[in-house]
């Protein structure tokens, strides 16, 4: 691991302008991603600025959401009686995510900056565009039984990148429609989930629309109608501490049996959590019924592309929206 400098700055403004002012300076918190990337020589920033004891850590419910502090760990997030009763989804998703001794050190806002577990971009010995932009992807002629299936271009060339995005909480607060709040350099903004990450295109480096220096200081999840019939799905090769190779975060408003509000998402198919707009709208004002869902699953996977090893994807993922759909409403 290459050298570096530690600081532990006072105050939020104080950490920003340490890491907005020079681009070889990174935020710290849990460090359960980052420290790992600094052992493969994949990060080396020059300084660390620790944030954690920073007043970002609590959970509050105001107006008409709940606020969660960048700094909560995801254990505390995945226990907390206001998450269990108003967000279920949320802790069903954290819950399903790295292992007890990880929840305990890994920050919400951690969770979201984790970066892709495309085995190429941890192993320098092959090209990575993510990892160095205009190398090379090693996925693509390679094992790539764990990455996207869908927003990859239809011919691929040596500049694109396959990999997906590997956090499950991603996933859950995509379907509940979260914001992203960050501090940086010139003020405050608030990020739609929808806009927060991004596909890879041309800079497949960048996962977010995060600008260099910003801090992300909380997340909002608005007041829903989503405590009864929710289930985040999680499809992985171990029952534990495995990365999904297909998740799906369902969230369903019924009323005598009817589907007012649908709301799905999907982890470990694209380079960002992907929301199946198509598949919400086909369930809206349905009945519930298996058949419904399997139709609603056929629409959500219009548009999904395999390569060489992650055909199976294609017949796992509208099962598992079909099976998380099911267990959302009660059917199985
Ligand atoms: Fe790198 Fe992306 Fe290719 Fe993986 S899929 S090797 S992260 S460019």
């Amino acid at each position: 691991m290459k050298a570096f400098e530690y600081v532990r700055p006072s105050t939020i403004r104080e950490a920003i302008e340490l890491v907005a002012t020079n681009p070889k300076a990174q935020f710290i918190a849990g460090g359960t991603n980052l420290i790992d990337l600094m052992k493969h020589g994949i990060a080396a920033p020059e300084k660390l600025v620790d944030i954690n004891h920073l007043p970002l850590k609590k959970i509050e419910k105001r107006d008409d959401f709940l606020r969660i502090g960048a700094l909560v760990l995801n254990s505390e997030v995945a226990s907390h009686k206001r998450v269990l009763a108003s967000h279920p989804l949320l802790a069903q998703a954290l819950n399903a995510g790295a292992s007890g001794q990880l929840r305990n050190m890994a920050t919400v806002g951690g969770n979201l900056l984790q970066r892709t577990r495309c085995p190429y971009f941890y192993d320098r010995a092959f090209p990575c565009n993510k990892r160095i932009p205009g190398s090379g992807c090693g996925a693509l002629g390679g094992i790539n039984r764990m990455h996207a299936i869908f927003g990859v271009p239809e011919k691929p060339d040596p500049k694109s990148c396959i990999a997906v995005h590997p956090s499950d909480l991603s996933v859950a607060l995509s379907a509940l429609e979260a914001t992203v709040l960050v501090q940086g350099h010139r003020g405050e903004r608030q990020i739609p989930m929808a806009d927060f990450y991004r596909l890879p295109n041309n800079r497949p480096e960048q996962d977010t629309t995060l600008s260099n220096g910003e801090l992300i200081t909380a997340v909002e999840i608005p007041d829903a109608v989503f405590q009864k019939h929710v289930h985040y799905l999680k499809v992985r090769d171990r029952a534990s501490y495995a990365f999904a190779l297909v998740s799906v975060a369902a969230a369903l408003d019924i009323d005598q049996n009817r589907i007012k509000t649908a709301r799905l998402s999907m982890g470990g198919v694209a380079h960002k959590p992907w929301r199946l707009f198509d598949a919400e709208k086909m369930l809206t004002g349905q009945a519930v019924s298996e058949t419904v869902f399997r139709q609603a699953a056929e629409a959500a996977m219009q548009g999904a592309r395999a390569f060489e090893h992650n055909a199976y994807k294609l017949r796992v993922a509208p099962n598992a929206i079909v099976q998380a759909l099911k267990l959302a409403a009660g059917l199985s």
